[in-house]
């Protein structure tokens, strides 16, 4: 296991340390969620004021026709990425209006003379066009965070530190959950542990949802909620996560 914690630098790996797995187990909801958000929020920085010049990144950009919306909605906070998510936009939709016109062969055209079965092919040609040729590279970076993170946590969940910050958590999202239980060559006992350990949190929570059902339906609602009442907000989060999935971009 590695114990000391490890930032990023351009175009590395976000290596999530135990130490990282550590803190983030003692805040609230998924800590894989928690530590992939920081990482991708640190490589949009390096992303955007160190390797916004280079070429293979903005042609993976290009193709992909920008981010998917949720990592999209990252590049637009601060004066300092507005330049960068300007200087990237400009490419992409200036390749976009080029892929567009050569699919409309000659653009200038009035639509309206061409006659119908040429005018749907032509539409089936734009939309060919401007569909994304990859998929969102920060989502590709996402998905090779949750990796990195979800094997050091199977690696070392029988450590008893960690073990036993995992007991406290508030457990993986199911998605994250999912990914570790099939993740390719991991040790299987261990994937057993986290099972086990996920189980008894998912109890837990479910306990406590029963608990805030059972007091919102009594007749008695002036008696205070205790640790239950913002169960029904942990349970949101702890199934869906803030994984995200490719959205048609492969
Ligand atoms: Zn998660
Ligand atoms: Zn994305």
């Amino acid at each position: 296991m590695t114990r000391a914690s490890t930032r990023p630098r351009a175009g590395q790996d976000y290596r999530t340390t135990y130490t990282d797995l550590l803190e983030a187990l003692s805040q609230p909801d998924c800590a894989v969620c928690r530590l992939v958000n920081q990482a991708v929020r640190q490589h949009v920085d390096v992303f955007l004021y160190e390797q916004l010049l280079v070429i293979e990144r903005r042609d993976e950009i290009r193709a992909a026709r920008g981010f998917c919306s949720i990592h999209g909605a990252m590049l637009v906070g601060g004066h300092g990425r507005m330049l960068g998510a300007a200087t990237l936009h400009q490419d992409i939709i200036n390749d976009a209006l080029r892929q567009i016109d050569r699919a409309m062969n000659a653009p200038t055209v009035r639509l309206k003379r061409i006659f119908p079965p040429a005018l749907r092919a032509m539409l089936r040609n734009v939309a060919r066009a401007v569909r994304p040729r990859r998929m969102c590279p920060l989502c590709e970076y996402e998905r090779r965070q949750e990796g990195v993170i979800l094997r050091a946590l199977v690696n070392d969940i029988n450590d008893p530190a960690l073990r036993g910050a995992f007991e406290r958590s508030a457990g993986l999202c199911l998605p994250h959950f999912q990914m570790a239980v099939n993740l390719p060559d991991a040790p299987a006992g261990n994937q057993a542990r986290l099972v086990e350990l996920e189980r008894a949190i998912l109890a837990g929570l479910k306990a406590e949802l029963d608990e805030y059902l059972s007091r919102r339906n009594a007749s008695y609602e002036s008696e205070p909620m205790g640790a239950e009442a913002d169960a029904p907000l942990r349970a949101v989060r702890l199934v869906s996560g803030r994984v995200v999935h490719s959205d048609g971009r492969m």
